[in-house]
Order: C-alpha cells, then sequence, then structure tokens
C-alpha cells in the first residue's frame, strides 16, 4: 500500500494545477501540494472518520460485509466520512442509521486511528474515531444502502482483527475488546 498520496506523474490523478492547468505540480512533505508555475498551493489534511462498535444484549458485535471497494467482501463496523459542519458523534449516529437502521441512545469515545483510504486513484488520509455505541433492537440491524453486502452478529471469539478491511477498524474493535 503506497503511502504517497497524490501521483502527480503522467496520468496521474493531480498532475495539472486546477488554477493555472501547468502539469506542474509538486508533492511536498506529507499533505501539501504546490504548483510550481504559478504558487498554487492545496493542502489535504486528514479527513475525519468514525466507526462504531454495537453489541446486542447477548455480547454479540455488529460487523459488516462490506459491499464496495475499497475492501469488498471484508469486514467493516458502521461507520464513515464526517461531514462538513457534523460532530463526531453525529456523523456515526447518521452513518449507523443510513448504513443498518438503528438509533443510536448513547456512544462512549474509544480512541483515533489513522488510515489510508484507497479511492478513485487517491490515497485520502484519514483519522478514524472509534466509539462504543448502544442502540435498542440490535438483532434488527440490516443493511440498508448499499455499503454493506451483508450484517453478521458475531460472538467475542468469532471476531478475526486480521478480516477487517483496514486496520484502524480493527484497532477500534480491539481496544473495545480489551476493555
Ligand atoms: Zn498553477
Amino acid at each position: 500500500m503506497s503511502l504517497i498520496p497524490f501521483d502527480t506523474g503522467p496520468g496521474g490523478v493531480f498532475r495539472y494545477c486546477p488554477k493555472c492547468a501547468a502539469a506542474a505540480m509538486r508533492f511536498i512533505g506529507t499533505k501539501l501540494l504546490r504548483c510550481e508555475a504559478c504558487g498554487f498551493e492545496l493542502y489535504m489534511n486528514p479527513a475525519a472518520a468514525v466507526g462504531g462498535v454495537i453489541v446486542d444484549p447477548r455480547g454479540r458485535m455488529v460487523v459488516l460485509v462490506r459491499g464496495k471497494e475499497p475492501g469488498k467482501g471484508l469486514w467493516d463496523l458502521p461507520g464513515g466520512f464526517v461531514d462538513p459542519g457534523e460532530t463526531a458523534e453525529e456523523a456515526l449516529a447518521r452513518e449507523i442509521r443510513e448504513e443498518v437502521g438503528l438509533e443510536v441512545a448513547a456512544m462512549r469515545y474509544l480512541g483515533s486511528w489513522p488510515n489510508v483510504y484507497h479511492y478513485g486513484g487517491i490515497a485520502y488520509r484519514t483519522l478514524d474515531f472509534g466509539f462504543a455505541c448502544e442502540a435498542t433492537g440490535v438483532e434488527k440491524a440490516r443493511p440498508m444502502d448499499g455499503e454493506a453486502e451483508r450484517v453478521l452478529l458475531l460472538e467475542p471469539a468469532e471476531i478475526d482483527l486480521a478480516r477487517f478491511a483496514f486496520g484502524s477498524v480493527g484497532r477500534i474493535v480491539e481496544a473495545y475488546l480489551q476493555g
């Protein structure tokens, strides 16, 4: 997995300057693209994302089987990117409602972990915030929007951290399981 977020070479997604159209974009450091022709600068800071651990009264965890790339067929938690103007908590409640049809009653912060999300030729840097969520009717969780192909309810012993699509999400699950 490449950690270089922006391909500025021939055919690269960020080859041309969005301001002057020169093929002069250069990647500097970890988050700055600069045009060597006109001096235009574009900062690509990490995007905020959220993931939620939800368990039913028997202690079984809601785990999604991803229905889309990246990571199609691998495991994930309900969650996604934070929209502009949202809090992390609002984003997670919205994503859980949209993805699996559950209403979150309360949530507890677990921690944050960086991730790289490859999409459309861009390696997006994200910071994934994990929460433990309380919801009622967890056993009714079902795929709602195509993000998830299936919804699993897994006993702690059935959870294989290596099957999660993203290392950061595995770390959220690990933090929850370690209490
Ligand atoms: Zn330029």
